[in-house]
């Protein structure tokens, strides 16, 4: 049985093959998919300016994203109901990481903030560098002091 049936919280193994490669970060931000469950669900692929989200005909399949097609907008961020959806950027001097938020009062540009796992257990601190709003939802995007929390920071918490 897959660890996250267990335990809730997805594992980078889990994630093998979902999460871009660095190549591929390097040239800009770039979202990475964290939806492995087959559920009827598919806003993610009809907001995509792009075309690279594909679901397929059986809405039950799980999203597959075409890298090199993504532009980084963060369309599918703010419609994803399950915050299951982020931005990762390995373009510039250090790594941004830009995650869903909904809950008041959203943290403003230059707000140090803790980082948290998928497990919403503390991993770090980042510093908010852009907030804008997304229909009901809010795109955060963070500065973080280590390429390692790329891939382990997915949440964030205010005044710690
Ligand atoms: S970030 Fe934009 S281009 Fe990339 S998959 Fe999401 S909606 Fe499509
Ligand atoms: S919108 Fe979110 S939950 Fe729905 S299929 Fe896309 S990634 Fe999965």
């Amino acid at each position: 049985m897959a660890s996250f049936r267990r335990t809730g919280v997805l594992s980078l193994a889990e994630l093998a093959g979902q999460l871009p490669p660095l190549e591929r970060l390097r040239k800009g931000p770039c979202a990475a998919i964290e939806c492995v469950e087959e559920i009827p669900c598919n806003p993610c692929e009809e907001a995509c300016p792009a075309g690279a989200i594909s679901v397929g005909e059986e809405i039950t399949s799980v999203p597959r994203l075409d890298f090199q097609r993504c532009t980084g907008c963060g369309a599918c961020l703010a419609v994803c109901p399950g915050l299951a959806i982020f931005l990762l950027d390995l373009s510039g001097d250090r790594p941004r990481l830009t995650v869903p938020y909904e809950l008041l009062p959203v943290p403003q540009p230059g707000e140090e903030v803790e980082l948290l796992s998928r497990a919403g257990e503390a991993v770090g601190r980042g510093k908010v560098v852009r907030a804008r709003r997304a229909g009901t939802t809010w795109l955060l995007t963070l500065e973080l002091p280590s390429e390692g929390l790329l891939w382990e920071a997915r949440g964030v918490r205010r005044g710690k």
